[in-house]
């Protein structure tokens, strides 16, 4: 049954990535983006482990990196800063967006982007488009990076010409994923259907009071305001995880686009049967196991609803690194009574009260999940929600799966410790 569930807050030291992570899916999204940290060794080495295996090709992101020097003001990093990118777009003459992205160590000697980035966008005369975000670990989660990078390109989307409907899907999804959402709209009569990001990105979706907005990931608070403020309206409603969260938000943009439940309902009912015979085998394997969610990439609240409602797991606590409760009412009205959600994190605290309650499995962060782990604890990383293609009805039994597949590891080895006894 639906009511309200428990809001809670903690604060005290923290565990989670930086912004800087979410260019690994940013740059596969955007080919013709190029993504320039603006740090120090240390950010190069985590972008560089963190993207190395997903490397196909020349990498579309590199470090501008600031030396001793530079972080103790001694030398003027808006000339190396210059030097570097003009290095860059003399060797890589593809790139047509070239984000400038800040950190830590640019954002504690106050190194202002923006000026840099309007500087270089003068100098280059259109030929490439410069922009910033910073993708600092200060006070931010990894996922924020994305909604930095979106935010950005905001300001860069053509005014609508007209004030006809047209839906705008938010949020990087797969590829594969986006053409099935494409699809099912255009089946429904919604025919206008763009992104944000888009695939190429100088081709930008154009925006205005026509413009119906869907989020496709919950993390992306900055960029809604943002386009609320160029006249989008955000549809309120769940986020597509799961057969009921995506039933519930293709329902929401056709009914802003007046088209009639009957027609919604024909077009979904094939794919929810063959979901839910998908599902199955995974919510056998799932149902009345206990978890707990780590805070960490805002996507939490989404997936406990989908755990709970969809595969019969019990929810301990719900962490989440920041809560807006306006984009998230549709999901909290989906949780059950009195679940805990706990907005921040107090990481010594949250790791006594998973020990203490003893979850079959522990949604965390990468940092975290071996110490769990080594204390018999089954963990599955958060940001492989992230990488791995989950929106979606046909996907549910994919994100299912990810959530058995720890439970089912866990089996086999303690049967094979049992064997060896
Ligand atoms: S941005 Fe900050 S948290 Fe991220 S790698 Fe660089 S120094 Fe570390």
């Amino acid at each position: 049954m639906s009511g309200a569930p428990q809001l809670l807050k903690e604060t005290g030291p923290r565990e989670v990535f930086c912004g800087l992570t979410s260019i690994v899916w940013l740059h596969r999204r955007m080919p013709d983006a190029f993504f320039l940290v603006v740090g120090s060794r240390t950010c190069a080495h985590l972008i560089q482990s963190a993207a190395g295996v997903m490397i196909f090709a020349e990498p579309r992101f590199g470090t501008a990196i600031l030396e001793e020097r530079d972080l103790a003001g001694l030398a003027d990093a808006h000339d190396e800063l210059d030097r570097v990118v003009n290095n860059l777009l003399e060797r890589r003459p593809e790139i047509r967006t070239l984000f400038l992205v800040g950190s830590c160590p640019s954002e504690v000697i106050k190194l202002d982007l923006a000026r840099v980035a309007e500087r270089l966008n003068g100098q280059l005369n259109g030929q490439v488009r410069v922009l910033n975000y910073s993708g600092s670990g200060i006070e931010t989660t990894f996922t924020q990076g994305e909604d930095g990078a979106l935010s950005a390109l905001v300001p860069l989307m053509p005014k609508a010409e007209s004030q006809e409907k047209q839906l705008l899907m938010v949020g990087t999804i797969a590829n594969s994923v986006e053409d099935r959402f494409i699809k099912i709209f255009n089946r429904i009569g919604i025919n206008k259907v763009s992104s944000l990001p888009p695939r190429e990105s100088t081709k930008l979706p154009s925006i205005g009071p026509g413009t119906k907005v869907l989020l496709t990931q919950p993390y992306l608070g900055q960029t809604a305001r943002a386009l609320q403020d160029r006249g989008a309206e955000i549809l309120k409603t769940t986020f597509p995880l799961g057969i009921e969260g995506s039933r519930i938000w293709i329902e929401a943009a056709a009914k802003s686009f007046d088209i009639e439940e009957s027609l919604v309902n024909t077009t979904l009912e094939p794919l929810i049967n063959r979901a839910e015979k998908a599902i199955r085998p995974y919510k056998d394997k799932l149902s009345g196991k206990k978890i707990f969610l780590l805070p960490e990439s805002q996507l939490e609240i989404p997936l406990a609803r989908f755990l709970q409602r969809e595969c019969g797991m019990h929810l301990l606590e719900v962490g989440t690194p920041y809560l807006n409760k306006e984009l998230m009412q549709s999901e909290l009205a989906l949780l059950p009574e009195k679940v805990r959600i706990m907005e921040g994190q107090h990481i010594e605290n949250q790791l006594d009260r998973v020990r203490e309650q003893k979850p079959d499995l522990v949604v965390c962060g990468m940092g975290l999940a071996n110490p769990l782990e080594a204390e018999g604890i089954s963990t599955k990383w958060s940001i492989e929600f992230v990488f791995s293609p989950i929106h979606g009805i046909d996907q549910a039994a994919d994100l299912a799966e990810l959530f058995s597949r720890p439970l089912h590891r866990h089996d086999l080895l303690n049967k094979t410790q049992l064997i060896h006894a």
